[in-house]
């Protein structure tokens, strides 16, 4: 058993069939990748994990509780913490501020904007929010406003502030989209290092395979939202149904 377990998952937009039937098992503690074309329903089925989208059939359980019917804030307090495709970060606030809202929000169970202007005394939450900066590597930046940190540095703050809130599986939705090279290397670092370190799964949707080969130890391809194969990263690299459905060749 995965400790995210996916069966039959079907969803359909009017007349479009974007998931097929989907199975997907996402074993503890592992890097898994979700590749495949555009369109092919990544980014929908990343969206039923978390309770934006509601699949039309299919079940999807986490840690043996289903996660359907939930509300994506409590299917977040189950253990599910999700990174978008544009860092979700507060430009206007600095770095510290942008890491004291998940804090708040683990110890309080929800935030209220004003809690920021009222830290003092709150030094549980304020160390953890340095602790996690340290462990970020950003707590030189804490004074920075976020909207001036490179994109590679919103990335790492925004990751940082879904690891605050303890999950058990993190997913990423394309983290690397429109990065330099530079800032890709320094994401995959910090993805690889979060594996090693934490008890954490991680799924991340690619489509950089330079990012994808570096991390993964599975790798699902999905076509026409259905998966085509899943296996290791050597075997995916052979594979010729993938090389002709994905690879182009
Ligand atoms: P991917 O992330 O693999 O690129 P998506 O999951 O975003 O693919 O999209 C799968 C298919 O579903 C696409 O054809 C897309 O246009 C369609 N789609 C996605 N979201 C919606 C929506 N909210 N309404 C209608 N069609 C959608
Ligand atoms: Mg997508």
């Amino acid at each position: 058993m995965g400790i995210l377990e996916v069966k039959n998952v079907g969803k359909r937009f009017g007349g479009l069939q974007a998931l097929g039937d989907v199975n997907l098992s996402i074993a503890e503690g592992s890097v898994h990748a979700i590749i495949g074309p555009n369109g092919a329903g990544k980014s929908t089925l990343l969206n039923c994990l978390v309770g934006k989208l509601i699949p039309d059939t299919g079940s999807v359980m986490f840690d043996g509780q289903s996660v359907l019917g939930r509300k994506p804030y409590e299917i977040n307090q189950m253990g599910i913490s999700r990174v978008f495709q544009t860092p979700e970060i507060f430009g206007d606030l600095t770095v510290m501020e942008n890491m004291l809202i998940p804090c708040f929000a683990k110890r309080d169970g929800a935030f209220e904007l004003n809690a920021i202007t009222r830290v003092v005394n709150q030094h549980d939450v304020i160390d953890k929010a340095e602790a996690m900066l340290s462990d970020m590597n950003m707590i030189e930046k804490r004074h920075m406003h976020a909207s001036s940190l490179s994109r590679g540095d919103k990335r790492r703050l925004e990751i940082g502030m879904c690891l605050a809130q303890d999950p058990r599986l993190l997913l990423l939705d394309e983290p690397t989209a429109g990065m330099a090279r530079a800032d890709t290397n320094n994401t995959i670092d910090l993805l690889k290092q979060i594996s090693d370190e934490r008890d954490i799964t991680i799924a991340i949707i690619e489509h950089d395979m330079h990012v994808v080969f570096s991390l993964a130890q599975r790798i699902t391809v999905l076509a026409q939202g259905t998966p085509l194969v899943e296996d290791t990263p050597d075997k995916i690299k052979g594979h010729p149904k993938v090389r002709e459905a994905y690879l182009g060749e």
